[in-house]
């Protein structure tokens, strides 16, 4: 567990430093069942810092967003370090930022947090109903402790753990300059059965599936934004000239645009689940991710954000990759 205290006082130690610009970690929202992303620039706000099971984001993409405004004629770009709260599935996100050479290892402040999961809100909102008042959610060994609307509810964790939690194979930061709690347990092994279950499906059956999940898509993008690994400058599914994709949302054009993303991310998914949290149609996102992920490992024994030395997947060449995939 986090100590808010210990948390807080090294927060503003490190944005005392003449180096560092920012501090991306998470308050409390106005109300719900997750944490807000807080950017903090100054050592007077680290006091509304915290971390419990509702802080879902992965911060990692934060790191590579653009400063909007320009820079003002004569100034110089802000180049100072950006210090990060990460756990473990927000680590690999680093990791592979870093592998993919996305900035450098100097630019940012990794605060490590050993992670015991995080809430699905899909699933505490069945449970509690609507909230008015921001959650806060502490793991107890098997339970989770949450305070709903001023009262206190015990529940199993495995009721209201995000599924990637469920099945996490890195709940301690891969990459870390200061780790903020003792590392903690895997709660469960990862056998990707997800993946064998759907795969025992006919043909004919898995198209229909993804017709139909991919046929709800509103092509609103809050996928692609929202993950750590969607970084490029200019987006193939929105660039105008050429237009590689139309905006359509129709089922050939969405998915045109979900294969197109699915094989963008081969050897890059680092499986933080961001991608379905925000989908605002709930399609399934990682059943595609999953396969891959699946794929990769077992192909070329290669897992995307666990060593920031690794050449990134489809960059790298070894005369023992299997080629039965080439025509
Ligand atoms: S996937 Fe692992 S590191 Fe990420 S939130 Fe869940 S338990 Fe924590
Ligand atoms: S978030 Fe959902 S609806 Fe929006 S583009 Fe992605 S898959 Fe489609
Ligand atoms: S595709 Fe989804 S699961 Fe994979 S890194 Fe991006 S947001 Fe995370």
């Amino acid at each position: 567990m986090v100590d808010s205290k210990k948390l807080q006082e090294k927060a503003r130690e490190i944005l005392e430093r003449d180096d560092v610009r920012r501090l991306l970690g998470w308050k409390r929202p106005t109300y719900g069942f997750e944490a807000a992303p807080a950017v903090i620039k100054d050592a007077s706000g680290v006091d509304d810092l915290l971390f419990d099971a509702t802080c879902v984001n992965n911060l990692a993409s934060f790191i590579t967003l653009e400063e909007k405004p320009p820079v003002p004629r004569g100034e110089e770009p802000d180049t100072r370090k950006t210090a990060i709260m990460a756990k473990g599935c927000d680590s690999r996100a680093i990791v592979q930022q870093l592998a993919e050479k996305a900035y450098g290892r100097d630019d940012v402040i990794v605060l490590g947090i050993p992670c015991s999961g995080v809430i699905d809100r899909r699933k505490a909102g069945e449970m509690f109903g609507d909230v008015s008042a921001p959650v806060a959610a502490e793991c107890e060994g098997d339970k989770l402790i949450l305070e709903v609307d001023g009262e206190k509810k015990e529940v199993d964790r495995k009721e209201l753990m995000m599924d990637k939690c469920l099945r996490c194979r890195y709940p301690n930061p891969v990459i870390s300059d200061e780790l903020l709690a003792d590392e903690v347990e895997k709660f469960a092994d990862d056998d990707f059965s997800d993946v064998a279950r759907f795969e025992k499906q006919s043909q004919e059956d898995k198209w229909a599936f993804f017709d139909e999940q991919f046929s709800k898509c509103v092509r609103c993008y809050s996928c692609r934004n929202v993950c750590p690994m969607c970084y490029c400058v200019e987006c193939i599914v929105t660039n105008l000239k050429p237009q590689w994709t139309r905006r359509s949302t129709d089922i050939s054009e969405n998915t045109a645009y979900h294969l197109q993303r699915a094989w963008h991310l081969t050897g890059r998914c680092i499986e933080c689940m961001e991608c379905e949290r925000v989908c605002p149609v709930d399609i399934p996102l990682m059943t595609l991710n999953r396969r891959m992920t699946r794929d990769i490992k077992e192909m070329f024994d290669y897992e995307p954000g666990v060593d920031p030395e690794a050449e990134p997947l489809l960059a790298s060449y070894n005369p023992q990759d299997p080629e039965e995939y080439i025509m």
